[in-house]
């Protein structure tokens, strides 16, 4: 005869932290310049081992190591505006040198200017995102 338990079995983990677990994990201190070390090179400003970006800008959910929701922070505005100070503040001077060396015109100095700038938001962008995410989570400033 075949028996089924009405009542669900004990000692099986559900789904997530305990409640006691994740209020300890929200009081943990953080350190902001460890926090966004890892950030910037892409990994889970937590732990450090999982993936931040599951695509080139859309962060992850959570981490898949160490469950730390990562999909409820929000850069906003903050990464594009830290690329284009960042990017600006390199291309122009290089920009300005090439043309006043005088060698390259016009042309080849406004592809060389615009390719640089192109190359180096898209170097730039995702790790200042990282950054923001990063500072955000590890001063609790959501
Ligand atoms: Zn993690």
């Amino acid at each position: 005869m075949n028996t089924i338990r009405k009542t669900p079995p004990q000692n099986i983990p559900t789904a997530g932290p305990s409640p006691e677990a994740a209020a300890a994990r929200r009081e943990a201190p953080r350190s902001l310049a460890g926090s966004v070390g890892r950030a910037l090179r892409g990994r889970c400003p937590n732990c450090g081992r999982g993936r931040l970006f599951a695509s080139y800008l859309k962060q992850v959910e959570s981490c898949a190591v160490c469950s730390e929701p990562w999909a409820e922070i929000r850069a906003d505005d903050g990464p594009p505006w830290l690329t284009i100070l960042v990017v600006g503040h390199l291309v122009v001077p290089v920009a300005l040198a090439i043309v006043s060396d005088g060698r390259l015109g016009a042309g080849p100095t406004l592809a060389v200017s615009v390719g640089l700038a192109l190359l180096l938001c898209l170097l730039v962008l995702p790790r200042a995102k990282g950054l923001f995410i990063a500072a955000i989570w590890a001063l609790r400033a959501r």
